[in-house]
């Protein structure tokens, strides 16, 4: 693909334009009668709902927040009570000051608001260039925020919010419901394709792997931008990702360039699209951590 195709796609999926997302009616794929998925602009949001009002798991891209916000308090006429993100990837807190905007708090893990004071800069690579996305403006950060687990009671719920080891992020954290057995993933399972990883893909693994014996085959889980799936695809997931790193490792070791590496298409056939580029999971698994 030409530089310029590709810098163009990235820009556009970074600022939520690129896939035509009607503007006139959402549609939200219910789990149970209180647990919503609505997927906008390739990320997905959970909504609960309760009494006393909602609670949204990510909050989305920053150029698609505005809809997503604005739909989703029209359809459920509903007050957002409670913010949660998965972790600090812009593609997942780009929404935070609209859905808090009316006193809501934040809750993520502690990593979460430290990464987003911070610049994040990818390196070039292969003609890949994201854009530098400066410190978070204090309406964005987490409110509220914790170093391992954190219950919240909502309504009838008692969620769980559950830290994993370093892999996609050091921030990565699950939402588990545990009457209902359904599971917010985050990135940790991104659903579409290869992930980008911040930390080591070992790291990934690990964390996919706790993530996986928490399941059971009855599981109903919430990818960060995929479809809703299940227990199989996970474990389907994690063979595909270590069959990909397998074969770049491979071509690396018998002496092959960076761009004979990318040439040679390793990751091809493994998925059948890939909502990150897949040379950054090559970047990832050649270079090591991203954004450490
Ligand atoms: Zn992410």
């Amino acid at each position: 693909m030409k530089k310029s195709i590709l810098l163009m796609i990235i820009t556009s999926l970074i600022f939520g334009v690129i896939q035509g997302y009607s503007q006139e009616k959402a549609t939200y794929n219910k789990i149970v009668d209180n647990i919503f998925v609505f997927n906008h602009n390739g990320t997905n949001y959970t909504i609960v709902t309760s009494d006393e009002g909602l609670l949204i798991i990510d909050t989305g891209y920053p150029g698609a927040a505005t809809f997503a916000d604005s739909t989703i308090r029209a359809d459920f006429k509903l007050p957002v009570k409670y913010v949660v993100n998965t972790h600090y990837h812009y593609d997942h807190v780009g929404g935070n000051h609209l859905f808090a905007k009316n006193g809501a708090p934040i809750i993520a893990h502690k990593n979460t608001r430290k990464r987003m004071l911070i610049e994040w800069n990818m390196p070039e690579f292969q003609g890949l260039k994201y854009p530098v996305f400066p410190p978070y403006a204090d309406e964005y950060l987490p409110d509220i925020c914790f170093s391992d687990s954190l219950k919240i009671y909502f309504g009838n719920e008692t969620i769980d919010l559950i830290h994993l080891p370093p892999g996609h992020s050091d921030c990565d954290v699950i939402v588990c419901f545990k009457i209902e057995n359904i599971v917010v993933t985050g990135d940790v399972y991104l659903g579409i394709g290869f992930p980008p990883i911040d930390f080591t893909f070992d790291g990934y693994l690990a964390s996919l792997s706790l993530l996986i014996s928490m399941c059971d085959k009855n599981t109903v889980v919430i990818s960060g931008h995929g479809p809703v799936t299940n227990l199989d695809e996970l474990i389907l997931f994690r063979e595909t990702l270590t069959e990909g790193a397998s074969r770049i490792k491979k071509l690396k070791s018998e002496g092959k360039t960076i761009d004979e590496i990318v040439a040679a298409e390793p990751l091809k056939g493994l998925m059948e699209r890939s909502y990150v580029p897949e040379v950054v999971f090559i970047y990832c698994i050649l270079n090591g951590p991203i954004n450490e």
